[in-house]
């Protein structure tokens, strides 16, 4: 061993209690400011930063509740080594006994790195250093393969490198945005609240192009419900009819090749198989054609998909052949879904690239590269992608492998099959903040990691733009960052001087420093003018957008018609219409679509911990279109089963048509800890694009039937409940948890199931009334004069205020079991606004009794949208209905 660190020798450094420290949020790709201010006792204050580039002081529902996400219940705070406490010394000699072992024996392809879009760029760094120069495998790839690997190929092939044009002030400066695949208003709410602020001052137009109707719909000109997979006839008509309009950029094609392929493809193909009219097709042309200042935004709804990287050069095409990139208002524009993607690509963790947007392929940047490093070798093939990744865990090529900072027996496709993949790998290192997760539970070796309010380094925005996330509160046990658990594992392994770094900092200016090589070949990505600052520069650094030296294009690329293939021109790729990979049948006649909701993030690991966030949804959903739900005998809140060749679910029926006809959607973020039979990747196939490796996740094929329950269940507890019903769904709530439940077979004693349940002491004393013949119960039990909890059970999905009575565990409210307030005190329904906790039923009510006519006078009146703005989609679709309702009576 040389050079191994003491164990535990690095704990994050924490801000004084009481100091405003600037940090960014760790959720979307939008990357905005926070000002943080730690309360001395492990809390925290939350504010938006005024001075951050990215958000300008707003924050949206999540970013607002981030404090509430940081208490220290459930985190691992020590290492454990098969079910065993351990110590650093004993865990990290074994982690690095076991890899150097492995690759001994089998060679260095038999371990593999399966790392995160939370990492920070100096863990991301590390931990590709590590894997790609000295254990001497590619094999490290990121859950950002899930999220945006097909427009990092896109992009390669356009442009000859992973370049984003634009900048966010782009979207306040075009005169049409169009979003392709993407709910802004949901997965990127400031970046859609800055759209509307434009909007409101400029007249912005908005087009959007999904299969569903969302959020995002709610202020466009056009929604274009395309069939899932139409994008590339969309895209293709418009390269058509702006070539036959007459509106191609002539002087800007000089600067690109390939275009007459691309024409020929456009013109050939086929607009029907977009799955909307033509003539909307052509008005979403005019559209495009009577503005020169255009943005797409383009985000899963495309990447996901086995067509998703031509998918995104039919987009390219398009701002290729008018110009329509790199000027200010102009652009193609892929934003990414987790904080820090971008700055896994440009620190080369997916499994195909090499580090500072350097090729793999390339023999000068690879001995560049191994130089620099002073690495003995660097691999000349990519490694295995994601799902390439999990089936080689499933066979046994690979052997072991180190998970960071993400759940893939959740989030990968066919998840029931990855699960069993990394319960049979031989090794397993898991690094997270809790061991609750189902990835964490399949560990050999679980290694307690710092959390976001704890960790120093940076993370990149989907705009380019690097940020400083700064430490403010300690570490709890003896947690400890990633790259310095990193780093030690590679000195452990016998490279200490490789990998002696003792602060972030210094891992930043060896980035920043080899990325000048990446400069000295020509790429996009060199910033090695900060290769140069010391400590104290560096955590003052305020946010700095790459390029570092404005071009004259205001920090855009490509303005200038210069690309970064060998011949300095962009490339159109022609692409032709690929239907989903999976094809309806009689057995599965539905398509499934998959994505996020607008308060919770990816296994909700964090956000599921805030009670105001897991107001908004509290239990996972199918949403299907009425005549298709009246075919199959499914009313509002059936639960419903849910059957893919892969995997099953149960989900509960929302029926709605935003929907088309035989498509469903359901969101991707319960799991085995919150809804054990809703983790719905479970269902979705592992097909990839065969460019970009990518899963399709939004259009696996199902059937969906009702569920024949026996009963449908509620509760409220002051305590976590022993839950283990065929269905249940559990959310926090501010005096404890409420959970939905189902089961198929007949109970005999509600009371006795109500203690197990809620794990009542035999000395609790029980209120009880039941109607046999409607097969109905109601149990509440008391400690005393104090409600432990209660259970309703009914035949029929359970009608009680779910709300008011998630408000009661710990009182002694006992007209508990009435299941509403005494009196006359309303139901405000499910929450809508998560920030002052306003419901659906009082908002309607309002705008009925009030004449409320605008989302502005509701929030005069309610308060509701006034704060972080998350909800004044959905505010102004509720009044939309509400007046389209009253005009029709
Ligand atoms: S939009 Fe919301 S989730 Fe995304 S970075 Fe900003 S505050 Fe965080």
């Amino acid at each position: 061993m040389d050079g191994a660190s003491l164990p535990g020798s690095t704990p994050a450094p924490a801000a004084h209690a009481g100091a405003e420290v600037r940090s960014t949020c760790p959720y979307c790709g939008v990357g905005c400011g926070v000002l943080l201010t730690a309360d001395g006792q492990g809390g925290l204050s939350v504010k938006g930063d005024p001075d951050h580039p990215a958000n300008r002081g707003r924050l949206c529902s999540k970013g607002s509740a981030l404090a509430e996400t940081v208490g220290l219940s459930g985190r691992l705070r020590t290492p454990v080594v098969n079910g065993e406490e351990a110590s650093w010394d004993e865990a990290l000699q074994l982690v690095a006994d076991r890899f150097r072992d492995t690759i001994a024996e089998h060679g260095p392809d038999a371990a593999a790195f399966y790392v995160s879009g939370q990492l920070l760029t100096e863990d991301y760094y590390v931990a590709n250093k590590l894997m790609k120069g000295f254990i001497g495998s590619a094999n490290i790839d990121t859950n950002s393969r899930l999220c945006m690997a097909s427009s990092v190929a896109g992009h390669k092939r356009a442009f000859g490198t992973d370049t984003v044009p634009g900048t966010y002030e782009d979207l306040e400066q075009a005169d049409l945005v169009v979003l392709v695949g993407s709910n802004l208003a949901w997965c990127h709410p400031v970046l859609y609240q800055r759209l509307l602020a434009a909007r409101a001052e400029r007249g912005t137009k908005i087009v959007v192009i999904d299969p569903r109707r969302t959020a995002s719909c709610d202020q466009a000109e056009m929604h274009l419900a395309i069939a899932p997979g139409g994008d590339v006839p969309v895209f293709n008509r418009l390269l058509a009819r702006l070539y036959e309009g007459g509106a191609l950029d002539k002087e800007f094609l000089a600067r690109t090749n390939g275009f007459d392929d691309a024409l020929r493809a456009a013109l050939t193909s086929d607009p029907d198989l977009a799955g909307v009219p033509v003539a909307q097709l052509d008005a979403f042309c005019d559209l495009w054609m009577q503005h020169d200042k255009v943005v797409t935004i383009y985000s899963q709804g495309v990447n996901q998909s086995t067509s998703g990287s031509d998918k995104v050069n039919a987009i390219l095409n398009c701002h290729l052949a008018t110009g329509r990139i790199g000027t200010p208002g102009c652009g193609p524009f892929s934003v990414t879904g987790q904080p820090n993607a971008m700055g896994g690509r440009e620190v080369g963790g997916l499994a195909n690239m090499l580090a500072c947007h350097l090729d793999l392929e390339n023999p000068d940047h690879r001995s560049a590269v191994r130089e620099f490093w002073g690495a003995p070798s660097v691999p000349d093939a990519p490694g295995k992608k994601a799902v390439e990744m999990f089936r080689a865990v499933g066979d046994g090529r690979i052997k072991a492998l180190w998970i960071i900072h993400t759940n893939p027996a959740v989030t990968m496709p066919d998840a029931d099959a990855v699960r069993a993949a990394i319960q049979g790998c031989d090794f397993v290192v898991v690094s997270d903040i809790t061991g609750a997760t189902d990835t964490a539970r399949l560990a050999d070796v679980l290694l307690p990691a710092s959390a976001w309010a704890e960790k120093d380094g940076t993370v990149t925005n989907s705009d380019r733009t690097i940020s400083r996330q700064r430490s403010v509160l300690p570490a709890p046990g003896t947690a400890r960052p990633d790259w310095d658990i990193l780093a030690e594992v590679g000195r452990r392994m016998g490279w200490g001087t490789a990998f002696d770094y003792e602060t972030p900092a210094e891992i930043f200016r060896e980035y920043a420093a080899l990325s000048g090589i990446a400069g000295q070949f020509g790429r996009d990505f060199d910033i090695s003018a900060l290769s140069d600052l010391d400590d104290a520069g560096y955590d003052a650094l305020s946010p700095a957008r790459w390029p570092l030296t404005p071009t004259r294009q205001g920090g855009r690329f490509f303005g200038d018609g210069q690309f970064f293939h060998p011949d300095g021109k962009a490339r159109f790729i022609p692409v032709t219409h690929r239907p989903p990979a999976a094809r309806t049948d009689r057995r599965y006649p539905f398509r499934l679509n998959t994505g996020r909701i607008r308060d919770q993030w990816h296994t909700m690991t964090r956000t599921a911990l805030s009670p105001r966030l897991s107001a908004h949804l509290a239990e996972p959903y199918l949403d299907i279109h009425p005549a298709d739900a009246a075919d199959l005998g499914i009313a509002p809140a059936d639960l419903v089963q849910v059957q893919s060749p892969a995997g099953q679910a149960i989900l509960r029926a929302r029926i709605t048509d935003a929907q088309r006809r035989g498509e469903v959607f359901a969101p991707m973020h319960w799991t085995g800890e919150t809804a054990p039979s809703a983790r719905i990747d479970a269902l979705v196939p592992g097909e990839t694009d065969p460019v970009s490796g990518q899963p399709e996740s939004k259009a696996a094929v199902v059937r969906v039937t009702r569920l024949q329950a026996a009963w449908y269940g509620f509760a409220v507890s002051s305590a976590p409940m022993a839950l283990d019903t065929p269905y249940w769904a559990l959310a926090r709530t501010g005096a404890g948890y409420r959970a939905e439940l189902a089961g198929l077979d007949p109970v005999e004693d509600w009371e006795d199931m109500a203690r197990r349940l809620l794990n009542a002491p035999a000395s609790a004393r029980a209120m009880i009334v039941t109607d046999p013949g409607r097969g109905s119960a109601r149990v509440a039990l008391f400690d005393g004069d104090r409600l432990i909890g209660a259970l309703f059970v009914a035949r029929e999905p359970v009608a009680v205020m779910r709300d008011y009575l998630a408000t009661l565990p710990g009182s002694a409210e006992p007209g508990v079991l009435s299941g509403r307030p005494a009196g006359d005190r309303p139901d405000p329904g499910p929450i809508l606004c998560s920030c002052f906790g306003v419901g659906v039923n009082t908002i309607v009510t309002a705008i009925e009794t009030q004449g409320l006519a605008t989302v502005a006078a509701i929030g005069e009146a309610l308060q509701a949208g006034t704060n972080c703005g998350s909800c004044r989609p959905e505010i102004a679709a509720i009044l939309a209905r509400v007046h389209q309702q009253e005009a029709a009576e």
